[in-house]
């Protein structure tokens, strides 16, 4: 039972990580729709950089998903952009 995974591929840095109950080696982001390996998450707390951004970037004008704005590193978020405007219809902010 102890050997209930399987491998996904870093979308980032094409590392292979076990995926599976209880195994944490990767996470998915779920604004960006692809999922990478622990290491690139943790060191990205603060924004994909340069060559990561333009990759992500790419994914989601290629898929017709929302660019969000770079944070005020100049770097895309890591999470994502969370827009409840556009989720219920009213401005919040
Ligand atoms: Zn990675």
């Amino acid at each position: 039972m102890d050997n209930h995974f399987c491998y996904s591929e870093c979308f980032l840095c094409k590392k292979r990580y076990r995926v599976g109950p209880n195994i944490y080696d990767g996470r998915r982001i779920p604004a960006y729709e692809i999922s990478i390996c622990m290491l690139c998450y943790r060191s990205n707390w603060d924004g994909f950089t340069k060559v990561d951004a333009e990759k992500i970037e790419a994914h989601l004008k290629a898929n017709g998903l929302h660019i969000p704005k770079r944070n005020e590193k100049g770097w895309l978020p890591r999470d994502g952009e969370f827009k409840l405007v556009e989720i219920v219809g009213i401005d919040f902010s």
